[in-house]
């Protein structure tokens, strides 16, 4: 069976391009443009298994949506973002987004998140009802971020590493395991972003990968997923 996905997008040509290509990604997507017709489609008796939420909704936000629908399930959840700040609430413990995408994106890259979300969840607590599964099955990332003092710690080693690559890679070890997008890293780490320096975030994270080997050459703590972009390691 297809797995169901809720997109909620008040922009009906950004909602039918979604659909559309969610749809011809072999996923039974629906669609709603309010906050309410969303939780009624939630609780409605549809097996939704991930919901895909813009931030501004003509009757709530994206925020308030998200918290009423992890108070009754426990659905992974994508938000569509347009702004810096409001990744920042995104990302932040509160809400604990699963993902995000950046407006403007590509709807196979939208798609491409849907199914690494889907992915780790079904790896994660193969019982959809069960309690929420404690994340990896090994032992913790040998990183110590020292956000104080810009310091990250390798197997105890503090790395040498520029403003850059310090953002870089505490973006990455907020969730070890979470696949992030050269244009997510790119948000997270750089003051200005600009589409243009996409490759640049390769630059950084090569960088990043020869300074973690020369404290210890395995395993590969960065992780590069082809299409996708990178991750921390999620198991030592
Ligand atoms: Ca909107």
């Amino acid at each position: 069976m297809k797995p169901k996905v809720l997109v909620v997008e008040d922009e009906l040509s950004i909602l039918e391009n979604v659909l559309y290509s969610l749809q011809t990604e072999g996923f039974d997507a629906v669609g709603c443009r309010t906050g309410a017709e969303a939780m009624g489609a939630l609780l409605g008796g549809d097996d939704i298994r991930l919901a895909v939420l813009d931030i501004g909704l003509p009757d709530t936000t994206g925020f308030d949506l998200c918290r009423e629908m992890r108070s009754r399930t426990r659905i992974p959840i994508i938000f569509l973002t347009a702004r810096d700040a409001e990744i920042d609430r995104v990302l932040g413990l509160e809400l604990g987004a699963d993902d995000y995408v950046v407006k403007p994106f590509s709807p196979r890259e939208l798609s491409a998140r849907v199914r690494a979300v889907l992915r780790r969840c079904a790896a994660a607590a193969p019982d959809a009802d069960a309690a929420p599964a404690q994340t990896g099955g090994g032992a913790a990332a040998p990183l110590e971020v020292d956000g104080d003092r810009m310091v990250i710690r390798y197997f105890g080693e503090p790395l040498p590493l520029s403003s850059t690559e310090f953002r870089l890679l505490r973006t990455l070890c907020a969730h070890p395991g979470r696949v992030y997008s050269r244009s997510q890293l790119m948000h997270a780490a750089w003051d200005e972003p600009d589409a243009a320096m996409e490759r640049t975030v390769d630059a950084h994270i090569k960088s990043l990968r020869s300074k973690m080997r020369a404290v210890r050459a395995e395993p590969d703590a960065l992780q590069t997923h082809r299409g996708l972009g990178y991750s921390l390691r999620e198991t030592w």
